[in-house]
C-alpha cells in the first residue's frame, strides 16, 4: 500500500504559487489595506504577464502588479456592468491560450460572492488550470478593523454571510425566518440598495428593531468609516451620510461588543476607548 503524503511536505523556500504560461490564477486580494494581502497572493501578482482585475481591488494593491505586466479593467458597479461575465471569461481564455501567466485578480476572496466558482469552471472546461488563492473576505477583514468580532462566546454562535443584491426579477428573496436568532451575527453583502427591504423583513421575521447594527463603507482601506446604531435606524444612517458601495452591513450584538465607536485606528482598539464604551454603553458584556 501507498501511503500518500497531505498535505505535501515543502521546503520553505519551495512555494506550490507557481504560474506557468497559459494558466490562470484566481486571486482574492483582501478588501483593500495592502498588509491584508497574503503572501501567496504576492507571490501570484509578481509573476502576471496581465492582470484582468475588478473595481475592488484597491490601489495600493494595484500599485504592486509588474510594471511591464498589461492591466485589464472589468471592474463593475450593481447594475452597470462594465465588462459583461461572459466577456470576461472569455479574456481570460484567450489571454491563457496566447500562453500568458494571467492573473485574474479580485476584492476580498474569490468564491464569496465573488462569481470565482463561475470563472474557473469556465477555464476547465476549455483546458485551462487555474490556481485558486483565497483572499480575506470583507466580512471578516471590514468588521476586524472596526473592532466588531463575528463570533462571541455567550453571544453569537454563529454568523451567517448573504447578499442583498436583487435577484433578475427584482426580489430579495431570502430565508429570512433563519437570519433572526439573536444568538447570530448576519452580514450582508452589497445590500445597501435593499437596505429597507432588509431592516424591514428582518424586523417582520422577529429580529427586535434595536438590534445593535453597523454600516462598514470601504472597511479596512484609508477612507474608512464605520457607522454604528440600531437595525431599525440604518435606513436612516444611509440617507444622512449618503452611504453608497462598498459598505457592509453588520447585525448583531456583538456590533457593540468591544466598543461603540468608530475606532480612531482601523484595526487598533485601544483600553482607553474600551473603557470609554464599556462606561457610556448600558449592555455590559
Ligand atoms: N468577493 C468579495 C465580495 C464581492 S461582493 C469579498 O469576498 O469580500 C461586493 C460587496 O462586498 C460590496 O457591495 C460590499 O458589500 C462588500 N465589500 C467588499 N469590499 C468591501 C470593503 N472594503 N468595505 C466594505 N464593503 C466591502
Amino acid at each position: 500500500m501507498t501511503i500518500t503524503e497531505f498535505p505535501p511536505k515543502l521546503s520553505h523556500n519551495k512555494s506550490s504559487a507557481i504560474l506557468n504560461a497559459g494558466e490562470v490564477a484566481l486571486v482574492g486580494s483582501g478588501p483593500g489595506d495592502v498588509e491584508l494581502l497574503t503572501l501567496r497572493a504576492l507571490r501570484f501578482i509578481e509573476q502576471a504577464d496581465i492582470t484582468i482585475y475588478d473595481r475592488l481591488v484597491s490601489d495600493e494593491i494595484l500599485a504592486l502588479l509588474p510594471e511591464n505586466a498589461e492591466k485589464f479593467y472589468v471592474g463593475k458597479e450593481q447594475a452597470k456592468h462594465c465588462v459583461p461575465q461572459d466577456k470576461i471569461n472569455q479574456l481570460l481564455l484567450e489571454h491563457a491560450k496566447l500562453g500568458k501567466r494571467v492573473l485574474r485578480l479580485k476584492g476580498g476572496d474569490p468564491f464569496i460572492f465573488g462569481r470565482g466558482g463561475e470563472e474557473a469552471e469556465f477555464l476547465l472546461q476549455n483546458g485551462v488550470n487555474c490556481h485558486i488563492c483565497p483572499g480575506i473576505t470583507a466580512a471578516s477583514g471590514c468588521t476586524s478593523y472596526a473592532g466588531i468580532p463575528l463570533t462571541h462566546r455567550g453571544v453569537a454562535q454563529g454568523c451567517t454571510f448573504i447578499t442583498g443584491h436583487m435577484q433578475n426579477n427584482g426580489q430579495l428573496n431570502l430565508p429570512w425566518q433563519n437570519l433572526v436568532s439573536t444568538q447570530q451575527t448576519v452580514v450582508f453583502y452589497m445590500g445597501i440598495n435593499t437596505l429597507d427591504k432588509i431592516t424591514e423583513q428582518l424586523i417582520a421575521h422577529g429580529r427586535t428593531p434595536e438590534t445593535p447594527a453597523a454600516l462598514i463603507r470601504k472597511g479596512t482601506q484609508t477612507e474608512q468609516q464605520v457607522f454604528r446604531g440600531q437595525l431599525a435606524q440604518l435606513s436612516n444612517l444611509v440617507k444622512q451620510h449618503n452611504i453608497t458601495p462598498p459598505t457592509l452591513i453588520v447585525i448583531g450584538e456583538v456590533v457593540d461588543q468591544l466598543t461603540t465607536e468608530q475606532l480612531s485606528t482601523p484595526g487598533f482598539l485601544s483600553a482607553k476607548e474600551y473603557k470609554h464604551a464599556k462606561t457610556n454603553n448600558i449592555k455590559q458584556a
